[in-house]
């Protein structure tokens, strides 16, 4: 693992915003994708914003693409927390090949600024990147990244093989066995207003299935590829 290659910058940790779920909000229709009747973070992710993210990483279906998740953490009336996903951050400026992806120093200066320039209360919730081929999975390296620099209770991870065409989101789920991130059984995907036809039919962006992880995998230890991406 080439971890002196990484260079990422500090995720500024904030308290929970106060906010409600879209699922309780009127002006919100919802399109559950998997099992969201678990114990486990309950995740919404805007159409919209992953529609976008879609677009960036089947832009090249041959290379690792990824960037960073905008959103906000938040917790309900009862103090229940849960995550809002409504936008991403592209890396612009990063190192690929066909096995890696590594976030650069310059990335990293740009997320910042772009950020500062959004409107509303927004903040980093984590990171996405592409997997073409490989399936949908957290490699030790991804995991490093995340125990390195998203290491937050609520903070995420989105997963996408964009040739088979599957995305899969990754939390924290406390097991007693490890940190690391474990795939969430399910997740909500949300839209200010009327849910869209193919929205309401088929959850994701065509053509994204959502992956939800092999069975019991929420409880289990994390499965080794041996891929060093
Ligand atoms: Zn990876």
């Amino acid at each position: 693992m080439a971890g002196e290659q990484i260079q990422l910058g500090v995720v500024r940790r904030l308290p929970p915003t106060p906010q409600t779920p879209p699922d309780r909000r009127t002006e919100c229709s919802v399109v559950r994708c998997g099992d969201t009747g678990g114990p486990g973070l309950p995740v919404f992710l805007s159409w919209d914003g992953l529609r976008r993210l879609c677009e960036h990483v089947c832009s090249d279906a041959e290379v690792e693409l990824g960037g960073v998740l905008v959103g906000d953490q938040c917790q309900d009336e009862q103090g229940n927390p849960f995550v809002i996903m409504t936008g991403s951050l592209a890396a612009q400026d990063y190192t690929n090949s066909a096995g890696s992806f590594t976030f650069t120093h310059n990335t990293w200066s740009r997320f910042t600024r772009e950020l500062e320039s959004l409107s509303g209360n927004r903040r980093i919730i984590g990171w996405y990147h592409s997997h073409p081929g490989w399936g949908v999975f957290l490699s030790d390296r991804d995991q490093f990244i995340c125990e390195n620099f998203f290491a937050g209770a609520l903070d995420i991870a989105v997963v996408v093989d964009p040739q088979s065409n599957q995305l899969g989101v990754f939390q924290r789920i406390c097991c007693g066995k490890s940190d690391w991130l474990q795939p969430a059984a399910g997740c909500c995907v949300f839209v200010e207003g009327v849910a869209s036809a193919e929205m309401t039919a088929r959850g994701l962006p065509t053509p994204l299935r959502y992956f939800v992880g092999p069975v019991g995998a929420n409880f289990a230890a994390p499965s080794r590829s041996g891929r060093q991406d």
